[in-house]
């Protein structure tokens, strides 16, 4: 164990950057010195993996340096001060965001709601302090059998309910991916076997097919004069496919990504030549070609996808893409920040902001400003802005119901004519796409339109529908649309207008 397994693990790190990671390596070791952990090992293990998880990430030096650092003040081996003045304002600032996420324990629903709130606050001043805590609880998962029983189960959930999806939300699927599985086997271990096992005799059972594919391949493109690819196969994650299983009736027989064939090129025209090579080695099968190069996925994920058949009958999906379009889909907002600690935003406005602003369109200012605590996402501006309001009890077990609901389950993204991207959460309808564009938008609702057909206002959307709301001066909302809307936005809209339209009927008092 040694820095160098950190700095060998950054892609062209300065002197400068290898000796602040030195320093900090130094001081974690002193720091945490005769400490163990559950597992029996030293305790610097712990904040040794989190810094190499974040250096896998490619994360800049001064998030690394608060990885190795982030236990340091909770354990009352370092003052604020010291971080302060021995390695400056910015890494105290995120090893302080996640001392202070570390503080609560989450215990029962009050203690939950609790350290929602304090996660949320902090969160929203950086979003390095989020990834520094998602590197932290993914290294707890990684070791999660040395604690007691009874506290597995709570972690996993946890991970599983908060942590996971707030990965995935900042696409950063190395993470989301091993967050799921390793948390996903604590939370139902009979069902995390059920499908390990699937997935191993569906492996079985296709590799020597695979590998023959591979083969056919690789030589089908060098005969073609591609020379600058690599081809490797990867397996879908474990929670993924159990939810993806229970979406089509439990018949993995529905299923036709479980193997895929990754096929990585040098330049888009590569990508496309190589789908036309495919296509001539083997059948493409009907419908089943997508074109998220021209057509990116609105979290901005982009490849050539195609299930072809092979000549011994079966069927294979191939995804093809470039190596940017790679570390994008696999470390999401994490490849942006990087560059943002370089210093060299200006130079990558153009380009890497693009598939920034696809990907989460509420976050766009993130890149324009200099000043991370300006840089919030919007969205967790506003939470951290709700549960201030929080009084009563049943207000505060709401917010985290509705927080659940809006935040942190799977989004679909609607588009508006003018093409507008909106995010909702998973089994919103039309009303609630109307109240989000706009609350006079919502009032107002007379019909709408999706993908250009008539529909009824409680019709549930799909990802990438283009939506147009139809409004006429008389229109108004209804009691019922509270019982269709799906968000708590949309409901407190129709709520509010329900209340303030009942006074204004009511006869008034006479004085
Ligand atoms: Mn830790």
């Amino acid at each position: 164990m040694a820095s160098e397994e950190i700095i060998s693990l950054l892609d062209s790190p300065t002197q400068k950057d290898k000796e602040f990671i030195q320093k900090a390596y130094d001081f974690a070791i002193k720091a945490h010195e005769g400490q163990l952990r559950k597992s029996g090992e030293p305790y610097f293990n712990h904040v040794f993996e989190t810094a190499k998880i974040l250096a896998s990430l490619q994360m800049g030096p001064t998030t690394i340096v608060a990885g190795l650092l982030h236990d340091s003040i909770e354990d009352g081996v370092a003052t604020e001060d010291y971080i302060k003045k021995e390695f400056g304002d910015e890494v105290y600032f995120l090893v302080n965001g996640v001392t202070k996420l570390g503080k609560v324990k989450y215990r029962g629903a009050e203690r939950h709601i609790e350290s929602l709130r304090k996660f949320l606050v902090a969160v929203a001043q950086d979003i390095r302090v989020l990834i520094i805590k998602l590197a932290d609880r993914l290294h707890n998962m990684r070791t999660l059998q040395y604690i007691p029983l009874v506290k597995q189960k709570r972690i996993a959930l946890e991970t599983l309910e908060i942590y996971a999806p707030l990965a995935q939300r900042l696409s950063i699927r190395v993470l989301s991916r091993e967050l799921e599985d390793l948390s996903f086997k604590y939370v139902n271990p009979t069902e995390y076997q059920k499908i390990v096992n699937l997935l191993n005799s569906k492996e079985k059972e296709a590799l020597p097919e695979l590998n023959k594919f591979i083969k056919s391949v690789k030589k089908a493109l060098a005969t073609e004069g591609v020379i600058h690819f690599k081809t490797d196969y990867r397996q879908k994650g474990i929670y993924s496919l159990y939810r993806k299983m229970q979406r089509h009736e439990n018949d993995i027989n529905n299923i036709y990504d479980i193997l895929a064939v990754r096929i990585i090129v040098d330049t888009i025209s590569d990508c496309y030549k190589v789908l036309g090579i495919m296509h001539s080695i083997a059948r493409p099968i009907p419908r089943r070609i997508k074109d998220y190069i021209a057509l990116p996925k609105p979290n901005g994920y982009k490849s050539l996808h195609t299930n072809v058949l092979t000549k011994d009958g079966a069927t294979i999906e191939v995804q093809i893409r470039t190596k940017e379009m790679q570390q994008e889909s696999e470390f999401g907002i994490a490849s942006h920040l990087f560059y943002k600690e370089k210093g060299s935003i200006k130079q990558k406005e153009n380009s890497e902001t693009r598939w920034f602003k696809q990907f989460l369109p509420r976050i766009v200012n993130y890149f324009k400003t200099t000043n991370s605590h300006e840089a919030t996402p919007h969205w967790i501006n506003e939470l951290a802005e709700s549960q201030k309001n929080l009084k009563t009890e049943k207000d505060k077990n709401n917010f985290v119901e509705d927080l659940k609901v809006d935040f942190f389950n799977e989004r679909i993204f609607i588009l508006t004519p003018k093409g507008d991207v909106v995010d909702l959460p998973r089994g919103s309808c039309v009303i609630d796409f109307a109240f989000a564009i706009h609350s006079d938008i919502g009032a107002h609702m007379s019909g709408a339109k999706i993908n250009g057909k008539m529909v009824s206002i409680d019709t549930i959307l799909k990802n990438v529908d283009i939506v147009e709301i139809i409004t006429k001066e008389s229109s108004k909302p209804s009691a019922k649309w509270l019982e269709m809307a799906k968000t708590s936005m949309a409901k407190r809209h129709i709520a509010s207008y329900l209340e303030k339209n009942k006074s204004k009927n009511q006869i008034p008092r006479q004085k």
